[in-house]
């Protein structure tokens, strides 16, 4: 291993605390419950059904998830939500779904469900780049139901307002679950793919409103029906074993670290730590609107192009790790997901002030 002290900024799958790693690691080897390695134990033995009975404990305990909730373990990543969701709900109605374009991955969500019935992209900020979060839409009041990406994980716009429907709101969570306190009641269905905040890829949770689940009427294929996995207990199959059970590590970890509320502090401070580099810099801008910035993943350029290739490399050498932005998009993007400590943050903006000193001014108004 290297002597440097690595700052994992990577978009997903992103750090997670070493504690988690190392228990994980463990479990591996021997799983103390059984005395055989999690890797090749029944997933129907009591030992591990105590295990998804305990994560959906953290889980409805951290996020406050009202009874007429059921929480899900699913396979296939937020990606399969994109067709799940429709197929479930948008398939065989007579209404329109309801969706946002604000980025990356609402697009993808958007290309599943017209495979299953009408789409109505209320809002869009596709012309602005996806740089701000769509504005003044109206939600229609008979669609069959309302998506949106709350943090677009790419383009580093995050929705912070709640938003009032009169549909039942669909939301991808995948990059801000568990970074900061929600009203699930607001929600009928949330969907996260677990590799950014909840724990390795391989596992999707989804929480759904009981009755949004029993309003699906017509016959849906069994793996992705999601009664199915509310009926089952998410046994229908073999669910994702070490996902699972490292996601309950870390949902541990953050219980112990003392909560949602408490990270949703951690975060706001490490998210300004960095913002405040970016504008302060004469080197850095932003790419995202100030008033829709993600406090999970931070966009942002170099005024001078040239530069960007050079900052990486010399970022490279401090130990920053996966600050190059999405590969369609360019410049920089710093994921400060739960676990990435507020340390590393002090060591990324360290290393912009460092480098700037470095860089001979190009332009007179340094
Ligand atoms: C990462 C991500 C996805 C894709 O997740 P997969 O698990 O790879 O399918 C979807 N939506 C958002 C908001 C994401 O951040």
């Amino acid at each position: 291993m290297s002597a440097t002290l690595k700052h994992n900024f990577g978009a997903g799958p992103c750090i997670l605390p070493q504690t988690v790693l190392q228990r994980a690691a463990e479990a591996v080897k021997r799983w103390d419950s059984i005395g055989l390695s999690i890797l090749e134990i029944s997933h129907r033995s009591p030992e591990f059904e105590s295990v998804v009975k305990e994560t959906e404990m953290l889980i409805r305990e951290l996020l406050n998830i009202p009874d007429d909730y059921s929480v899900l373990f699913l396979q296939g990543g937020a990606s399969m939500q994109f067709c799940m969701v429709p197929m479930n709900f948008l398939q065989g109605s007579k209404k329109e779904a309801a969706y946002l374009d604000a980025g990356y991955f609402g697009v993808k969500a958007i290309k599943e469900a017209q495979l299953f019935g009408k789409v109505n992209v209320i809002g869009s900020s596709k012309d602005a780049g996806y740089t701000h979060l769509p504005e003044d839409y109206t939600i229609p009041e008979d669609a069959a139901y309302f998506h949106y990406t709350s943090n677009n994980t790419i383009e580093g716009t995050q929705m912070w307002g709640a938003l009032k429907s009169h549909v039942p709101v669909v939301c991808d969570m995948s990059s801000d679950i568990f970074s900061r306190e929600i009203d699930v009641s607001q929600f009928d269905l949330i969907y996260a793919g677990a590799q950014k905040n909840t724990g390795p890829a391989g596992l999707t949770i989804v929480i759904a409103k009981n009755q949004f689940l029993d309003s699906v009427k017509h016959p849906v294929p069994s793996m992705l029906d999601y009664r199915i996995y509310r009926d089952n207990g998410s046994m229908y199959n073999t669910p994702p074993v070490f996902s699972i059970y490292t996601a309950m590590l870390n949902l541990q970890w953050l219980k112990e670290t003392g909560g949602v509320k408490f990270i949703a502090k951690e975060n706001l401070a490490k998210a300004q730590l960095l913002y405040d580099e970016i504008d302060r810099n004469p080197l850095f801008k932003g790419t995202a609107a100030r008033e829709h910035r993600s406090l999970m993943n931070v966009t942002f350029r170099m005024e001078n192009p040239v530069d960007e290739a050079n900052f990486l490399t010399y970022a490279a050498k401090s130990g920053m790790v996966g600050i190059k932005g999405y590969r369609t998009i360019g410049g920089f993007r710093a994921s400060l997901y739960n676990a990435l400590p507020y340390e590393s943050v002090k060591a990324l903006v360290g290393c912009m002030q460092a480098y700037a000193e470095t860089v001979v001014p190009f332009q007179s108004t340094y």
